[in-house]
């Protein structure tokens, strides 16, 4: 009833040549796709990526999104701006946001309305640390997460959201949570939608994400609550981020 979304988080690499040989060699591999399938790119990559994926199955998306219309935001970029760059999608709160540049559940409430105000579908990341994890405090701080991420989102609104669940651990660092793991925590925080939403819960998607890959692709889908990844260094070559898409 949810159809997967299997989206890919560049984060800060890829030139504009770069992306385009990328871009151009994922077309073929991926125009079956049963899932949705998204590239997240730097700001300066957008307009050269919807470009490239004009009238293909592979939608485009940024990395993050001004909360503030326009103004004195050095650094910022607005969501006109990416709209006008061809830009659909926008993560939001990824950990890495969080870790290096002091993004707060509140930000990331701000960033996620202007998001769905200007007709985006953001990719909004939780997830806990290690220490938070050996501490026994995920469903704690996942649950912290969600309601500040949608605190005043109405259940319309909501609906249209993506949540990936990322534990902070798993990013980038080969180890991947157990299928069990994930899926244990993914069915929790559906858990806490269905609190601030009931059924509308059931109908948002939420994703892995955290060295998911073509190996571990298949097993992590198979939960039933788990209904996509974001995928980081898997998503930079062309074989792995298609094998990850065409999972089945
Ligand atoms: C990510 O950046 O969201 C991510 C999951 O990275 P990786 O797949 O490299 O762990």
């Amino acid at each position: 009833m949810r159809k997967p979304i299997i989206a890919g988080n560049w984060k800060m690499n890829n030139t504009k040549a770069e992306a385009k040989v990328l871009i151009q060699e994922l077309i073929p591999l991926v125009k079956n796709a049963e899932s949705d399938v998204v590239i997240c790119v730097p700001y300066t990559v957008i307009e050269t990526a919807a470009a490239l994926t004009k009238g293909t199955n592979i939608k485009v998306g940024a990395e993050n999104v001004a909360w503030a219309d326009k103004g004195a935001f050095t650094g910022e970029v607005s969501a006109q701006m990416l709209k006008e760059v061809g830009a659909e999608y926008v993560i939001i709160g990824h950990s890495e946001r969080r870790q290096y540049f002091g993004e707060t559940d509140d930000s990331v409430n701000k960033r996620t309305v202007q998001a769905l105000k200007n007709g985006f579908t953001p990719i909004i990341c939780v997830g806990e640390t290690l220490d938070e994890r050996e501490g026994g405090v995920t469903e704690q701080v996942c649950k912290r997460q969600i309601i500040g991420a949608y605190a005043g989102i109405s259940a319309s609104d909501a609906e249209k959201t993506v949540v990936a669940y990322e534990p902070v651990w798993a990013i980038g660092t080969g180890r991947t949570a157990t299928s069990g793991q994930a899926q244990e925590t993914i069915s929790y925080i559906r858990g806490v939608l269905k609190e601030l939403y009931g059924k509308t819960a059931e109908k948002v998607r939420i994703q892995y994400g955290g060295s998911m890959n073509p190996s571990n692709v298949s097993e992590l889908m198979a939960q039933p609550d788990i209904d996509g990844g974001l995928i980081g260094g898997a998503s930079l070559k062309a074989a792995d981020f298609s094998k990850v898409v065409n999972y089945k």
